[in-house]
């Protein structure tokens, strides 16, 4: 999808109304009616009747008929949209560039600041696979079916802001948080390649070490990656540097999940995130070591770090609630191929 940036210039003050009129209805109707959209904007009817269809044209609502009623919708394009012009009201972003990456569940883009200084934008997309086929068959939401994939879709948001915050502060190697509204995330451009696309490194053995040093420091501060892979490392273009990417799966050593029990989950995860490293090691580069990080050991020199990040984050707001009903999506969408 397209983002269309000179619209945040060309909407005007009461066809923002209107749309955040339909964000706020949208938390307890999945199509809100028009009448609900009147009350909430304070306009007048027949104002609304044209500003819903502008906004509807340019597609940041759009129009749905359901069994019972008509009503309106908001779009991504439309999320987008309130999301940006947060961020440029807080004069975190200015302009935004080229779309750089397309993930299964994120859009990145290139965006400036006020000064022409490069940033990423990351737009989680949660939903845009497959939610409607988890919505059928998983009853997590409870009482807030009707949020569906904006609510997801801002609580990986969330989730990624709040591990990159306290990574970012313990000089772990991820760019730096810059904002973080609704379902977008601004972080610091890293001038890099995805390891996916180098072919040669001077020294294999130091980045296999390095890697695997960064899989043993997440350990010890209580954290494993989840999705440590060839796709979520950057490799610096100037120093050959590797930084990691891609936080909404991040999990705590010490998680709980009845349904595997403690520690068989935890276990999974990061001999997967070794794994991915070992294996791609071997066929890109040629790569074996004898070397590699057991979970054992690391758990039980867990804390050597001096502090537990997985219980800073909980702190800092991001909750054992919200953590698990993402782990429900994540656990439909899996995770991206790994080697
Ligand atoms: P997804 O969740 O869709 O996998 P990622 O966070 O892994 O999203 O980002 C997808 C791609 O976008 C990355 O592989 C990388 O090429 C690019 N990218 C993401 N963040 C940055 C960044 N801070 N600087 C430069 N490129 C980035
Ligand atoms: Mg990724």
């Amino acid at each position: 999808m397209k983002l269309d940036a000179t619209d945040l210039r060309y909407v005007t003050s009461d066809e923002f109304r209107v749309l955040t009129a339909v964000e706020m209805g949208s938390k307890n109707h999945e199509i809100v009616p028009l009448p609900l959209i009147v009350q909430i904007s304070g306009l007048r009817n027949g104002g609304v009747n044209k500003l819903v269809g502008s906004l509807a044209k340019r597609n940041l609502i759009s129009k749905v008929q359901n069994a019972k009623y008509e009503g309106y919708r908001l779009t991504y394009g439309g999320y987008d949209y309130l999301a940006m012009r947060t961020m440029s009201k807080r004069d975190t972003m200015h302009s935004v560039g080229n779309q750089i990456g397309v993930g299964k569940e994120s859009d990145i883009y290139i965006v400036a600041d006020a000064e022409g200084s490069e940033m990423v934008l990351k737009l989680h997309r949660l939903g845009r696979v497959s939610f409607r086929a988890i919505k059928e068959k998983r009853d997590y939401l409870g009482k807030r079916k009707s949020a569906s994939w904006m609510y997801m879709s801002r609580l990986a948001a969330q989730k990624e802001w709040a591990f990159m915050k306290i990574l970012h502060e313990h000089d772990f190697p991820v760019p730096r948080p810059i904002d973080q509204v609704r379902h977008c995330l601004l972080m610091e451009f890293i001038d890099a390649y995805p390891l996916r696309q180098v072919s040669d490194v001077p020294n294999p053995g130091k980045l296999y070490s390095d890697l695997m040093d960064i899989i043993v420091r997440f350990a010890h501060a209580g954290l494993i990656h989840g999705d440590y892979n060839e796709f979520n490392i950057l490799i610096r273009r100037e120093t050959g540097e590797p930084i990691i990417i891609d936080f909404p799966q991040m999990v705590s050593t010490s998680h709980e999940n009845a349904e595997c029990g403690f520690p068989n989950l935890v276990f999974r995860y990061f001999n997967r995130d070794v794994e991915c490293i070992r294996t791609f090691f071997k066929r890109r580069f040629r790569y074996e070591s004898a070397l590699y990080p057991k979970f054992r050991k690391i758990v039980n020199a867990s804390g050597e770090e001096g502090f537990k990040l997985d219980v800073m984050v909980e702190a800092s707001g991001f909750g054992r609630k919200e953590m698990k009903v993402l782990e429900e999506v994540r656990s439909f969408h899996g995770s991206e191929n790994c080697c």
